[in-house]
């Protein structure tokens, strides 16, 4: 039996889940966006600009897709903040287009989050070694999807990217959250902040139904650059195929996982490798020539003496 963490059926799709343009603070008109995305091969581009809804489906064009989003946050402290990042269904009657943006003083974090969390809607943790979280403060909230395993801007303009042991964290935890990839894209650091990490995801169409039913059953992946093809556990092995990379990393718990690496000289496109038994979850990361990794999402086990897994 094979349990794969892709659905057989559907096609990839290329996509940035976190950007921002003129509309907030980006320097960057929305219809440029979308046309500079659409160039470098995305599929679909989602506009979260801060504490605002725009679905700018006007930009929509031949094979390529705006996915309604924003992004919503919540300073506490002297340095902290929680953001959160959300897609929506493109058909929400034109009332609840805008939703009540609550008073930051008086909202909790929970509430925040309760907020957003609509039906069909993708929520996403943004940043949250930026944000200054503390991890029993990310312990605490639910109601998200995913969390921002990478983050390019916050990578770019301080180096407060990356989030894969905070993920780890929650995942220890028994939380079935995925991983994101984006761009938070800004325009403003030293080193430009698009097209760093993307999430692909396998949907039946490009639309934004599917699109969303894809993101919340956790059918996509999120990357740098490798692309996974194929992440399943069958008979007790762990089995992938990805594009040529340089190290594969099998990340699991308790049970401690294993890294493989090309020695001899022969990138790793298919990889196979026995389970140690016991395993809550497991996970993968690939990493090519140029350091840029691929991040799966975790499949689970049943507990099961003979586990099944599943996302
Ligand atoms: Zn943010
Ligand atoms: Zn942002």
């Amino acid at each position: 039996m094979r349990y794969s963490a892709f659905p057989s059926d559907g096609r990839w799709m290329r996509g940035n889940l976190h950007s921002h343009t003129t509309l907030s603070d980006g320097l960057v008109e929305p219809a440029q966006q979308a046309a500079d995305y659409r160039a470098m091969g995305y599929d679909f581009l989602s506009v979260t600009d801060h504490n605002v809804m725009h679905k700018l489906t006007e930009l929509n064009c031949d094979g390529f897709l705006m996915l309604p989003g924003w992004e919503r946050d919540i300073p506490y402290g002297t340095t902290k903040c929680l953001h959160v990042v959300g897609q929506f269904p493109a058909d929400y009657p034109e009332d609840s287009f805008r939703r009540p943006k609550g008073d930051p003083e008086k909202m909790s974090m929970q509430h925040l989050l309760d907020e957003m969390n609509g039906e069909n809607d993708f929520i996403t943790l943004a940043h949250p070694v930026w944000s200054r979280m503390e991890p029993e403060e990310i312990r605490a909230l639910t109601g998200y999807h995913a969390i921002e395993v990478f983050n390019t801007g916050t990578e770019r303009l301080c180096h407060a990217g990356r989030a894969d042991i905070l993920w780890d964290m929650l995942l220890r935890d028994g939380r079935h959250v995925f991983c994101v990839a984006c761009d938070d894209t800004h325009g403003k650091t030293a080193k430009p902040d698009r097209f760093g990490g993307w999430v692909m995801v396998k949907a039946e169409t490009l639309s934004v139904a599917d699109l969303l039913c894809a993101l919340r059953a956790g059918h996509y992946y999120a990357t740098q650059g490798p692309e996974l093809n194929e992440f399943a556990i069958e008979d007790g092995r762990v089995i992938i195929d990805c594009s040529p990379c340089e190290e594969v990393h099998i990340v699991t718990w308790p049970p401690r996982g294993r890294s493989i690496y090309n020695t001899e000289g022969s990138p790793l496109i298919h990889v196979e490798c026995p389970l140690k038994g016991g395993e809550r979850y497991v996970r993968v990361e690939c990493v090519d020539a140029q350091g840029q990794t691929a991040w799966s999402q975790p499949l689970w086990s049943n507990g099961a003496d003979e586990p099944a897994f599943a996302l």
